[in-house]
């Protein structure tokens, strides 16, 4: 039922090391993925629960925590490693991972644990990510350990207790950039040879040179679907970056409601704002380069592919953009001014794309406003309506490019607040909406408006701390 080819293949301290997940009181699961089970080949079953709580260590499954280093925030940060995430196994080709189920030797100071906003918002974008089409870690289940958390929210020394929970997370792999930069700090080569094949095993046919250039272009193209969406991930170092191009580590993420590439959701990120949304591509470019240069430890010149990266996402992105706007070719005028308009007042980028759809005739998407339109805004976009609609956009193409729902940050917020007293209707009807991000139907018609103005500030909808 479960193999641990991380395990069998790799060495223990070097690459990782065995744990046990520490057990909790009271398990209770909140949310499952039907579709993740399918693909694992999984029944829920008491023994199951019990295993995703980390109460129990099913026959096969082998818990490991694995050992990486990464870059924060542009500096190199030294050994990181599973500070609370515990691989179990794999099950029909896939990874199994807990995350939150307690210390292991990669704890530094950390307790282990996770909170439940931050293992609710987790579960919710992974799995909204997988539906939208963006290649994404996936999530399993998600259980509250009835054991209490303490965190200091704000940073500003006011710790609480808050509720404890663990999100099982499923991927062909966890592999980060990480897990090679910490092998050429040592200067392993034999390791950086070894933890090479085990990748090329994910990428069959390629070699190091061709593997790499592969992952530049899925890398790129990640990021192309990050601005077509509007997420932000918050904290792109690169232990958070998946050596198959996944949308990995859910933290202090944010989607855009107000469209502003100035924009982080991340509020340790405020000052310098590293990983905003208009950065994201860039910063992809500089984490493949450090990852490039931890494997340049094999005498293997990778200066070209990482050269390539450009190129791919423009054509990507420019490819991306006509299908927002619906049409054949990318227009460049059209865009860089649609770029300034929907920066003259507080426009909702999902609305207004998916608005967009109904203007083909005539009209202005007027729900995507905060405030109320003003008359150069009107002026300026009556304009460029005029001109987008000599290109004869086609709405279907429109309506499978530009999601009509997407779990906002206040959405996630309200599904972690009723959960905290014991009521799940807001999360079980976001997880049934997510399904179906670019319909308009029962499951997501509640769901499709701007931000309400109670949530502009609010922390959790507005702003997010790394503290999860
Ligand atoms: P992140 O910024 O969440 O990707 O985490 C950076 C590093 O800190 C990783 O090595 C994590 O495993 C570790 N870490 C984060 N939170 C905790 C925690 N509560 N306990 C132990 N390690 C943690
Ligand atoms: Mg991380």
């Amino acid at each position: 039922m479960i193999s641990h080819s991380f395990a069998d293949t790799f060495s223990e301290p070097q690459f990782y090391q065995r744990v046990t997940p520490t057990p909790v009181r009271a398990p209770k699961l909140i949310a499952w993925s039907d579709d993740v089970a399918r693909r694992l080949n999984w029944q829920p079953s008491d023994a199951l629960m019990q295993a995703l709580a980390g109460n129990q260590v099913l026959p096969g499954m082998k818990p490991i925590a694995t050992r990486y280093g990464g870059h924060q925030f542009g500096h190199w940060a030294g050994q990181l490693g599973d500070g609370r995430a515990i691989l179990l196994g794999e099950a029909n080709g896939l990874e199994v991972q807990l995350k939150g189920a307690g210390l292991t030797p990669y704890s530094r100071r950390g307790d282990g644990r996770a909170v439940l906003r931050s293992s609710v918002r987790e579960y919710l974008c992974s799995e909204a990510m997988h539906f939208l089409g963006v290649p994404t870690t996936r999530a399993l289940a998600l259980v509250t350990t009835g054991d209490d958390v303490i965190r200091d929210m704000f940073y500003d020394g006011h710790p609480a207790p808050e509720p404890g929970a663990i999100c099982t997370r499923v991927a062909e792999s966890f592999v980060r950039f990480g897990h090679f930069e910490i092998l050429a700090a040592d200067g392993d080569k034999v390791g950086m040879q070894k933890m090479l094949d085990y990748v090329l095993g994910f990428y069959p046919g390629h070699t190091l040179e061709t593997f790499f250039g592969e992952l530049c272009t899925r890398t790129a193209k990640l990021m192309v679907e990050w601005q077509r969406v509007g997420f932000v991930h918050g904290v792109m170092n690169t232990d958070n970056m998946s050596i198959l191009g996944l949308t990995i580590d859910y933290g202090p993420y944010g989607w855009m409601d107000v469209y502003d590439p100035e924009w982080t959701p991340n509020t340790t990120d405020r000052e310098h704002r590293r990983y905003r949304f208009g950065q994201q591509p860039s910063v992809s470019l500089w984490n493949l380069s450090q990852l490039a240069g931890a494997l340049s430890l094999l005498g293997t010149d990778l200066r070209e592919p990482l050269e390539q990266y450009r190129q791919t996402y423009f054509k990507e992105w420019e490819h991306m953009m006509a299908n927002k706007l619906g049409v054949a070719d990318f227009p460049l005028e059209l865009v860089k001014e649609l770029d300034v308009i929907l920066r003259l007042q507080e426009i909702d980028m999902t609305i207004f794309y998916r608005k967009l759809a109904d203007c083909i005739a005539f009209g202005m998407p007027h729900g995507a406003f905060y405030q109320e339109m003003q008359v150069p805004t009107k002026e300026k976009l009556s304009l460029w309506l005029t001109k987008w609609r000599a290109l004869k956009p086609d709405a279907v193409l429109m309506n499978k490019t530009n999601p009509a729902f997407i779990v906002r940050n206040y959405l996630a917020q309200e599904a972690v607040d009723a959960l905290m007293k014991n009521d799940d209707s807001v999360m079980k009807a976001l997880e049934l909406a997510l399904q179906t991000p670019y319909e308009v139907n029962n499951a997501t018609k509640n769901f499709l408006g701007r931000r309400p103005e109670w949530a502009r500030t609010k922390p959790g909808c507005a702003a997010l701390s790394c503290s999860s």
